[in-house]
């Protein structure tokens, strides 16, 4: 794990021993989980996406009203980071990493903003969802799909560091055998997985669910539309249900390091290997920059 430090955001990022702490106790991220973050797939050396990244970043930020993020000095604070990785740990070149940026409120004590950026190679987990495919329960959020509107505090749609209850739907799929969590809303619509955006694909055909209500618009989502598209393939965002889920040819949970899961059981019904399966993989490769 590398840490690279933006301590007070404003100053210049420098690398910062890993082995030593760099919050302070009051920090609104630790205290409050008060803040934002990013996570983003270093592969080959470079990071990937970082468009669409540092525009979600900033979306997330005024979401929350924390200040602008100087996208410049993230920029520089990444390739720092990205350098370092690479002088320190050269065995780990060829893996696909993590890299993340986190944007705090910042002390309570000061009010002043707190950045870092963590940088770590994909878990084994992740790697083997992504080469074998995932058993998938469904898990009902508790909210309906118009919170967004209704609630404008709730803050769908923003990365915050409020992860706790996706981490526990993820450790409740453990212990019932199963791998990863498809969330519905009360009114029975599919949102997202915990850490993931749902994408169902039926012949030339991929849908996910509407990226303006109730779940994060997911970066690599986002890109494999587009690469699809561009090799003629229909992609649409619109309401899904399990039902739908389960009639679509396959499944897929995708992100930005794990790229693409294959859901391979949804609640216990089987998906067979759809004969798309090839060319949705390689679009997601693709959208990665591969
Ligand atoms: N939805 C949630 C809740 C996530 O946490 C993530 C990524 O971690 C995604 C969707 C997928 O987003 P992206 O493709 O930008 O990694």
């Amino acid at each position: 794990m590398l840490h690279a430090g933006l301590d007070s955001v404003g100053r210049e990022p420098r690398v910062h021993d890993s082995s030593q702490p760099l919050l302070f106790a009051d920090d609104l991220a630790a205290v409050r989980g008060d803040g934002i973050f990013e996570t983003l797939m270093v592969r080959g050396g470079s990071v990937r996406n970082l468009d669409r990244h540092a525009k979600r970043f900033r979306r997330s930020a005024a979401m929350l009203g924390l200040p602008e993020p100087d996208l410049n000095l993230w920029g520089r604070a990444t390739n720092l980071a990205v350098e370092s990785w690479k002088k320190q740990y050269p065995e780990l070149a060829d893996r696909d990493c993590g890299l993340r940026w986190v944007l705090s409120r910042g002390r309570e004590s000061t009010g002043r903003p707190t950045g870092w950026i963590t940088v770590a190679p994909m878990s084994e987990e992740v790697e083997r969802g992504r080469r074998e495919g995932v058993k998938v329960m469904s898990a009902e959020r508790g909210f309906r799909l118009d919170l967004s509107e209704r609630s404008p505090w709730a803050l769908i749609g923003a990365k915050t560091l409020s992860y706790a209850a996706n981490m526990a739907a993820l450790r409740y799929a453990h212990e019932h055998d199963f791998d990863d969590v498809i969330f519905i809303s009360d009114d029975g619509a599919v949102l997202e997985g915990p850490t993931s955006t749902v994408i169902a694909v039926s012949d030339r055909r991929m849908v996910t669910p509407k990226t303006d209500a109730g779940i994060l618009a997911g970066t690599t989502q986002a890109s494999m539309f587009g690469i699809a598209r561009e090799r003629g393939w229909e992609c649409e965002e619109r309401r899904l249900t399990l039902d739908d889920l389960k009639a679509a040819d396959g499944v897929w949970l995708v992100s930005s390091v794990r790229v693409a899961a294959r859901v391979l059981s949804l609640d216990g019904f089987e998906f067979d290997q759809p004969d798309r399966a090839d060319e949705v993989e390689e679009i997601a490769a693709e959208a990665v920059g591969e």
